[in-house]
């Protein structure tokens, strides 16, 4: 059999395979010599991309809209303005993003996308060599980045599911204020899960609206498409409107700690990335910027080891927070409403972004910390310690 002879494999080319390929075409001559195997034939413009801005984010080029004012709503009409022009909130749209990030990978010859691939069977070690037969040819590879996602009967341990749908309208007399988005606008509290729909307007016309859970069952977009067309209701009221796009997804917030690290059972050269092992941040389920700084990371460590990384792990400070707060509000989602005003009400709006950002200093974990009602979040430290020490 005939293996075509390559540096790294990576499975899967969508934000995270772009992403390293983006930061592996500008290295030139010294790229690995690497083959993305994608399974999809083409690209669409699937999702938006979400973060709040600092000056070194990359793509900020790309960016198609930002706020520098957003706002959260609880059920009540109570509200909280979030002030944020150092660091606005801004969307990305997927297909500038894909354009972008293809037409510089395709510039290094050094690097190859394949379209339409399926793997025959999973990758096998012989040596210190990777195998990996398509349907399209086999490979013989020293590295593997792997960033399939995994499936959701793997995930059962996931503390809370984060499910949404959303839809593009287009109305046809203003009804948006483009300046003002809605971060969460919370509806009725309940106590199956967080529920709120996020409303990024584009113009006096157009807006992305998004009805979001945050529950311990995951939810299918037709599961949710009955609340979204209630809270489009509530912002269009009877103008005339139509849908030019529609999003969903599943994100799993809190995976279960083997699961995330399920990579690093295997040898140093098999990194496992994405959305469902370790780069969404649990308690926001926030993932674009975590894969652009593993991206970097990544690229630098093949240049310079020719291994792989995973992602970096969350300090420890952050991760037992979010566990935490995950916990609380599986167990309350009633409450979860007035914890997120609780949060963007007493906490400035600097250190709070940098905290939902991953670049919370010690002093802004603290200010979370001392915003949030201590009696949910002691019983959670109680059930923990008491889980840890029965071990
Ligand atoms: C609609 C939507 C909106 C989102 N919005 C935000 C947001 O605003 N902010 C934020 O931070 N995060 C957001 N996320 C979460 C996260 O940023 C995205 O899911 C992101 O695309 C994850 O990157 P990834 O590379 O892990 O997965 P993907 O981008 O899904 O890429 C995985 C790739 O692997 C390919 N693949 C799968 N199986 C195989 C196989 N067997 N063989 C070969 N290829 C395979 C897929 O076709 C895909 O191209 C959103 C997610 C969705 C779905």
């Amino acid at each position: 059999m005939e293996f075509a002879d390559v540096d790294l494999i990576v499975i899967g080319a969508g934000c995270a395979g772009l992403s390293l390929g983006f930061n592996l075409a500008k290295m030139g001559n010294a790229a690995p010599r690497t083959v993305f195997l994608e399974q999809r034939s083409d690209y669409q413009n699937d999702r938006t991309w979400c973060f709040w801005g600092f000056p070194k984010t990359p793509f900020m080029e790309l960016v198609h809209n930002r706020w520098s004012t957003v706002k959260i709503n609880d059920s009540n009409k109570k509200s909280t303005l979030i002030h944020c022009e150092s660091s606005p909130y801004q969307l990305l749209v997927a297909s500038d993003f894909y354009e972008h990030t293809l037409a510089n990978i395709t510039q290094n010859k050094r690097l190859d996308l394949r379209m339409g691939i399926q793997l025959s069977s999973e990758p096998t070690l012989e040596g210190h060599d990777w195998l990996i037969h398509t349907n399209h040819g086999s490979f013989k590879t020293k590295a593997i980045i792997d960033t399939r996602p995994i499936s959701i009967n793997s995930m059962g341990n996931t503390k809370l599911w984060q499910s949404f749908v959303g839809y593009e309208i287009t109305c046809d007399q203003p009804v948006f204020d483009p300046n003002m988005a809605y971060l969460m606008d919370f509806c009725e509290p309940n106590d199956t899960f967080v529920g709120f729909t996020y409303v990024l307007p584009f113009s006096s016309k157009s807006a992305l609206l998004e009805f979001t859970s945050f529950g311990s069952q995951p939810y299918s977009k037709d599961d949710l498409l009955d609340q979204l067309e209630k809270t489009i209701s509530k912002y269009v009221g009877k103008r005339h409107f139509s849908v030019t796009r529609t999003e969903s997804g599943l994100i799993p917030m809190g995976l279960e700690s083997k699961i995330a690290a399920k990579g690093n059972k295997i040898p140093a050269s098999y990194a496992r990335v994405g959305v469902t092992t370790g780069s969404a941040r649990p308690a926001t389920g926030y993932t674009f910027q975590r894969i652009q700084i593993w991206a970097q990371k990544c690229a630098k460590e093949l240049q310079q080891t020719g291994l792989p990384i995973n992602h970096p792990p969350d300090s420890f400070l952050l991760s037992i927070m979010d566990d935490i707060f995950l916990n609380v509000l599986r167990n309350n989602p009633a409450i979860g409403s007035a914890l997120f005003m609780d949060l963007f009400s007493k906490v400035s709006h600097p250190r709070l972004i940098r905290f939902l950002s991953d670049q919370g200093s010690l002093l802004d974990h603290l200010a979370v910390i001392v915003a949030l009602p201590p009696a949910p979040f002691l019983k959670e430290v109680l059930q923990i310690l008491k889980q840890k020490l029965s071990r």
